[in-house]
């Protein structure tokens, strides 16, 4: 069977982690979608798991394609034909889109899988590229592709430009569960990597005052959120400028532990050189705060990560990990690379390959750089699509192996985990995340949809674990 690999979808700024939406759900009629197909069984298979999880965030199948809110295009490599009919309906549906701002567009399969660069150079009005192993991201970056709409629509406001906002309404990821929300606690970024965006199109670095976020979450806890997610570019570097003074990142995951009915926090994304040990012995001590950390390396290779702005070293970003584990023995840790960056040579894609075997991530976003316009990096001489696209699959092999080997490690052990409703695929089946962030299936019923329970590991998957229920669940949501 060919191999499957993760690859970039066309969001840079990604707000919210597509894993972490895999339980989208909605009872409410949305809006429409529509999935065109070409190619082999597989992709109709895909197609129809595609429908299913659009049903599952609120969405009816239209009745024609031009009519549909969400529009995703599986396609197909394997001949020349349907890729030159995928990108020909790309080209009728940009005026399309163009007079529909609402409408959302996402390429999936193969082609997806391997000509993403491509698709967003030729078709830009795309939201997401999203390959093969990737289609349980969808629902999520559909999700996403929405609210950044709203949110850039607000953001535009030039009187809003370099405000934090507050009072934000409570958005909760699963619309019927109420289980986990996302929390923005901080806007911008003052860090200008030389291939991102963000600080030109979301400005400089500020943060939400505190007791609005302990409010917002204690409102969340309220109404049955169990679990937040806090959000920041640059997360851990929460708490600079806030009129009530400096407020460690620590600080305020200890102030939110505080509130009643929260059962955990997670966080993302943070900044290595930002990553102090506060942070670590609060992950450590505080019950509440998860034993998961996804901290992005981008290289394994200084002159890289000097050539991309990271202000941090190979060896920073490795003592960091060492200290992760020491303090929290078994946290879980996933990361973001990027492979192509201009003037990267083989010796220094190794260098990134040394880190990931030293390392052992248990996951990764792997992305190949794409120029994005603006951008320093932009500037500068590029690989070509072919070698940045080998060294994606060479990483991707290598990252592969070693989640399927950390998670085989956990086989017979015993782990927590917050159940947030049936697997899409199998509806006898129940999915949650375990503290460390490993997506865990096992047989139960509805009943125990929002109860923590311990469940104890038998198979190991790729993208997670399959197990058995051991202990009665602990909790209910409200
Ligand atoms: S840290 Fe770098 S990659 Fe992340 S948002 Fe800031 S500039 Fe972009």
């Amino acid at each position: 069977m060919a191999k499957r690999y993760p690859i970039e979808p066309i969001v840079s700024d990604v707000l919210i982690r597509p894993a972490e939406l895999a339980a989208l759900r909605s009872s409410t009629v949305r809006g429409t979608f529509f999935v065109q197909t070409w190619g082999c069984q597989m992709n109709e298979e895909d197609s129809e798991q595609m429908g299913l999880y659009m049903r599952q965030i609120g969405f009816e199948p239209a009745a024609s394609l031009r009519e549909a809110h969400v529009v995703l295009l599986n396609t197909c490599s394997v001949r020349k034909k349907p890729e030159d009919k995928a990108f020909s309906l790309l080209g009728e549906l940009a005026p399309i889109k163009a007079g529909r701002p609402d409408m959302v567009l996402g390429v999936c399969g193969c082609m997806a899988q391997l000509r993403a660069d491509e698709i967003r150079r030729r078709a830009p009005h795309v939201d997401f590229v999203v390959g093969t192993a990737q289609i349980a991201q969808i629902p999520g970056l559909v999700e996403e592709a929405l609210q950044r709409r709203r949110f850039a629509k607000r953001l535009h406001l030039p009187e809003r430009k370099g405000a934090v906002v507050t009072d934000l309404p409570v958005r909760h990821v699963g619309r019927k569960t109420k289980l986990k929300a996302f929390v923005p606690i901080q806007y911008g970024c003052d860090k200008f990597c030389t291939f991102c965006i963000v600080p030109t199109t979301r400005g400089r670095e500020r943060s939400r005052p505190t007791e609005d976020i302990v409010e917002e979450v204690a409102k969340l806890a309220a109404q049955g959120t169990r679990e937040v997610t806090l959000l920041g570019q640059t997360v851990n570097s929460y708490g600079k400028n806030l009129a009530e003074g400096r407020v460690p990142f620590s600080r305020l995951l200890w102030r939110l532990a505080e509130v009643e009915g929260l059962e955990r926090i997670r966080y993302t994304s943070p900044y290595p050189r930002d990553f102090r040990a506060d942070l670590i012995e609060a992950i450590r001590d505080c019950p509440k705060v998860m034993e998961h950390v996804h901290l992005p390396l981008q290289s394994g290779d200084d002159d890289m990560l000097r050539s991309m702005r990271r202000l941090y070293t190979r060896e920073g970003f490795l003592s960091i990990v060492d200290e992760l584990r020491r303090t929290v023995p078994g946290i879980g840790i996933t990361t973001d690379i990027i492979v192509g960056f201009p003037g990267e040579t083989q010796e220094q894609f190794e260098a990134t390959l040394e880190v990931v075997e030293r390392v052992r991530f248990d996951g990764a976003f792997m992305f190949i750089y794409s120029p994005r316009p603006g951008t320093p990096a932009a500037e500068l001489p590029q690989l070509t699509y072919e070698v940045k696209n080998a060294r994606l699959q060479q990483l991707a092999e290598l990252q592969n192996r070693v989640s399927v080997e950390i998670n085989q490690t956990y086989v017979d052990r015993e782990m927590e985990v917050l159940v947030e409703g049936p697997s899409p695929k199998n509806p006898t089946m129940l999915q949650g995340f375990s503290r460390e962030f490993k997506m865990v299936h096992f047989p139960g019923d509805a009943s125990l949809v929002g109860m923590t329970v311990i469940v104890r590991a038998i198979e190991a998957r790729l993208w997670g674990l399959i197990a058995q229920p051991v202990v009665s669940p602990t909790r209910r949501s409200l």
